[in-house]
């Protein structure tokens, strides 16, 4: 189903809830290229990204274990609690 293209920019729960796809680049370019200018611009996004980012390759170092698929975004959930951000709280 085609989506319109909305030129907005994405905000944090919303970069938070595509973190683990766009590590693993399962994202549309245009996602992604929203998700970089957001973490180009939200020092918190980039310290979550970056603390996602360890984990998931420090656990896929060690004794080369295969995860199952969909175990980096139940990982990221439970270390995150992804929800979603009220109005408010964006201010
Ligand atoms: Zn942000």
């Amino acid at each position: 189903m085609p989506r319109k293209t909305k030129i907005v920019e994405i905000d944090c729960y919303q970069v938070r809830r595509e973190l683990v796809d766009y590590m693993e680049g399962d994202l549309t370019p245009e996602l992604r290229i929203r998700i970089d200018h957001h973490l180009q611009n939200c020092s918190h996004c980039t310290a979550v990204y970056d603390g996602v980012r360890n984990v998931v390759r420090l656990l896929g170092n060690e004794n080369a274990i295969e995860l199952p698929q969909g175990f980096s975004q139940r990982l990221y959930r439970r270390l995150f609690r992804v929800r979603p951000v009220t109005a408010k709280e964006q201010l």
